[in-house]
């Protein structure tokens, strides 16, 4: 590489840091895909009954494809809308979500914890607008902590969902982030079942108050099996869990030993006739700013189309994905989103055979699988840990890293590089070198990171040179 070149590369790798998250990017082989079965295009309207809706920007034409909910019947849009990163203005949120109503999105998905517990109230401010049978809400009990939820108090978090949403019905409720703690089988005992919380939500289920009732895994699996097992006695009605090309058959970047691969998880619910709802579509965004060689072979074969759109239709292909989630607080998201969707197009073979080479490419990656969620946040000492974590993948995947193995000239280079870009994206307050260790994070982050034992990688990283 030419000074010249490492310069631009520099300077394009901060830009990039502008961004803001990218995580890691393992990729693996995965087979052809099946056709598009259960898959719909154009329902009589974006909700299942009832009028059209208005129209936001004047387009009335939706193309959104659709899945049917096996049992209700309910047409879902196979683009669901994670409400978890929205912007900070109400009016903003609104623009984004009218648009999206009016080009089909119909399943809004939210949690107590999102937004520092605003996200539920924002998300029922924007829905409310619109009739209640014009749109799909998902929300989540969120009763994890260090310390076990007794029943009255998880109940009252259950309770005031529906205030905060404005609804008298929820129509996709999830025992949110199964399979964290040390031992996942007794946390998830501890947070639903000992307590009684479980057994009142299956009577809310047979009362209607939830129409449909599932879960949301992340990390060990031993819970996500346990839970499974107990499908005769739980019946549920679809699971979600994080599914993209890296996770297919790499979890974590095949660095998290207890997890278990997306094709393990979605093999399973498929073969038990539950659908599936996709988190982390393209993780956090990494894969949707890979680095600019695999960028370079994605659009060799469709010049138009952004990494993202690759990752979307990679997961969308799948058919028993009844709706795909995508946190969109940039219109501009929202819009490719939109197109990608509207119809989608299922990856072909020779796609998907291209996607498998290219995790070949990106396997070895040592990048942190942090998806920049943010539910390890705040850091009592203050550090931004998504932001360092971000950091640090843009480094690596824009290869400015400074790797020991590299010639003496070029890893002085690099380190220098890598000092001064760290320091003009992270504020000192901020950075890795802020972490003491206390290990309160651990418990909260549902990819498993050893979060202290990674910052102390970037404060090596970080590390001036001895003279
Ligand atoms: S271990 Fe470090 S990053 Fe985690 S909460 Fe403690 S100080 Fe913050
Ligand atoms: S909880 Fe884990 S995945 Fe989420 S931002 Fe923190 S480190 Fe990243």
């Amino acid at each position: 590489m030419t000074p010249k070149e490492h310069d631009m590369n520099r300077r394009e790798f901060i830009r990039r840091l502008g961004f803001g998250s990218a995580s890691a990017l393992t990729l693996m082989a995965m087979g052809p895909l099946s056709a598009l079965a259960n898959s719909v295009s154009q329902p009589t309207h974006p909700a299942g009954s009832g009028a059209p809706l208005p129209p936001a920007d004047g387009q009335t034409d939706i193309k959104m494809t659709y899945r049917r909910q096996n049992g209700s019947g309910e047409n879902i849009s196979l683009l669901g809308f994670g409400m978890m990163r929205l912007p900070r203005e109400q009016a903003e949120v609104d623009r984004l979500v009218d648009y999206a109503i009016a080009h089909g999105v119909n399943y809004f998905d939210t949690a107590p914890m999102y937004g520092g517990g605003r996200n539920e109230a924002v998300t029922g401010q924007t829905l409310s607008r619109y009739p209640r049978d014009k749109y799909y809400v998902a929300t989540k009990l969120s009763n994890q902590g260090q310390q076990l939820w007794p029943f009255e108090r998880s109940k009252e978090m259950y309770e005031n969902s529906f205030r905060q949403l404005r609804v008298d019905y929820i129509d996709y409720y999830l025992l949110h982030s199964i399979g964290g703690g040390s031992d996942s089988i007794e946390n998830l005992k501890g947070r639903f079942i000992n307590n009684g919380m479980l057994e009142f939500l299956l009577k809310e289920r047979e009362a209607g108050r939830i129409r449909h009732l599932g879960f949301s895994y992340h990390g060990d699996v031993k819970a996500f099996d346990w839970l499974l097992d107990h499908n005769d006695q739980y019946h549920w009605d679809f699971v979600q869990i994080q599914m993209n090309y890296l996770d297919w058959r790499h979890a974590g970047g095949g660095r998290r030993r207890a997890d278990a691969d997306a094709e393990y998880l979605y093999g399973k619910l498929e073969k038990l006739g539950i659908q599936c709802v996709i988190m982390e579509p393209i993780r956090g965004g990494g894969l949707a700013r890979v680095n600019e060689d695999i960028e370079k072979q994605l659009r060799a074969v469709h010049p138009d189309d952004s990494p993202a759109t690759w990752g979307f239709r990679w997961v969308g292909s799948h058919p028993n994905v009844l709706t795909t989630l995508s946190g969109m607080n940039r219109m501009e998201h929202l819009e490719e989103n939109v197109r990608t969707f509207s119809p989608l197009q299922p990856c072909t073979d020779a796609e998907n055979e291209l996607l498998a080479r290219i995790a070949d490419q990106m396997a070895g990656f040592p990048t942190i699988g942090c998806t920049t969620c943010g539910y390890c946040m705040p850091c009592p000492y203050g550090v931004d840990i998504p932001g360092n974590f971000a950091f640090y993948n843009e480094a690596v995947t824009n290869k400015m890293l400074p790797l020991p193995e590299t010639t003496a000239a070029d890893y002085a280079q690099r380190k220098d590089a890598f000092i001064k870009a760290y320091r003009d994206a992270i504020s000192a307050e901020k950075r890795a070198t802020t972490c003491v260790d206390c290990g309160q994070c651990l418990p909260k982050c549902p990819q498993s990171i050893r979060i202290p034992n990674q910052m102390s990688r970037i404060v090596e990283l970080a590390r001036k040179r001895r003279a």
